[in-house]
């Protein structure tokens, strides 16, 4: 892997600080979640229908973009039932002992987390569909004629699926999750909401309408907002007083060069890319993660779920577009020779 400068890294993508702060920021129980009303309520009926039951939840899968709250409710579920969470990801399992281990210490009740679950090789896929079915897995000990397959009886587990792209999940695997969620970008006010609870534990002063710019630019996602929160709480502490206010936010997001939509550096080459190089678009995902230098998924995953919701880019069967919003936000200047088009951003 290429090494790259951690300051041009889009804000979504997680550091080791975003990862210990994540944890004391992440909200510990359902009514402290904020958002996704519709999720919420059905998990609160399946809660309370398995508890009154006193059976374990059936498998339940989450979808979408990353930083919206996948994991934090995969533990708040823990938290709500009582449940001890086991938690790892699908590239994490390379084989299928890896998953035989897990599965096998699983306790009755108990919940296995697997994020990334779109990543799971084929054959630990296949082997997970009778230990989430029955509740069995089979081994096969020896080799050639002497091969046996074992039967061996699993706990009733629950298992929480988390993907960024459920389309990638195949049909087997999807259907056996008893619940589907997916979760969707925030509006601002629940992201000023938030952002007021992480100021209130930090011990910050976040004025409302301070809340309110970051929220507006923290592209409907609430690990963006308190990544922002932190940023802007750093600039307020250096260069005034330490209140974070409407003008040190501003101040602040632009030294961050967060635009007010929130878009940064990596997301305005994107879309200048499409813009110059490829005069628009359509461009192949392919083509264009190798213009822009990233990796495929870095562009389907991380940047261009919020691209495609704020109406700046298309999603065509020819390829990626830009849409007339991307001219205007980008100051478009005419036909200029490719790389001239937008030096006030370079
Ligand atoms: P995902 O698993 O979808 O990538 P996480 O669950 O890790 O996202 O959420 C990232 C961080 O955002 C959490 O640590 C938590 O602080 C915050 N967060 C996410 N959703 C919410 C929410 N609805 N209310 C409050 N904080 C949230």
């Amino acid at each position: 892997m290429e090494t790259i400068d951690p300051s041009i890294l889009p804000p979504q993508q997680e550091t080791e600080e975003d990862r210990v702060l994540n944890l004391s920021l992440r909200p510990g129980s359902l009514s402290d979640f904020v958002g996704q009303p519709d999720t919420l309520e059905n998990l609160r009926v399946a809660i309370q229908a398995a508890q009154a039951r006193a059976e374990p939840l059936e498998h339940l899968l989450f979808s979408g973009p990353p930083g919206l709250g996948k994991t934090t409710l995969a533990h708040i579920i823990a938290h709500e039932t009582g449940a001890k969470v086991t938690a790892t990801s699908g590239p994490a399992i390379e084989r299928a002992g890896d998953l035989i281990g897990i599965l096998t210490n699983l306790d009755a009740g108990d919940i296995l987390f697997i994020d990334e679950i779109h990543r799971l090789s084929k054959v630990v896929e296949e082997f997970l569909y009778p230990a989430m079915e029955n509740f069995q897995i089979d081994f096969v000990i020896d080799k050639g004629p002497y091969a046996k397959t074992i039967k061996f009886s699993l706990k009733r587990f629950t298992l929480i699926g988390a993907t960024t792209r459920s389309g990638l999940l195949s049909a087997p695997l999807r259907g056996r999750f008893g619940m589907l969620f997916h979760l969707d970008f925030y509006a601002p006010e629940e992201l000023v909401q938030i952002m007021t609870r992480s100021a209130k534990i930090l011990s910050a002063a976040l004025e409302p309408d301070a809340a309110l710019e970051i929220a507006r630019r923290a592209r409907g996602t609430p690990r963006i907002a308190n990544r922002l929160l932190r940023r802007v709480r750093d600039y307020a502490q250096v260069k005034s007083d330490g209140r974070m206010t409407k003008k040190t936010a501003i101040q602040a997001l632009e030294a961050q060069r967060i635009d007010p939509l929130g878009l940064d550096e990596i997301d305005r080459k994107v879309l200048r890319t499409i813009l110059e190089i490829y005069r628009g678009g359509p461009v192949g995902i392919d083509a264009l993660a190798a213009t822009v230098n990233e990796e495929v998924d870095t562009i389907t995953d991380v940047i261009e779920p919020y691209l495609l919701k704020a109406g700046l880019l298309k999603r065509t069967s020819r390829g990626r577009e830009v849409t007339r919003a991307v001219y205007d936000h980008l100051k478009w200047a005419g036909e200029k020779k490719p790389g001239q088009l937008f030096p006030e951003l370079t």
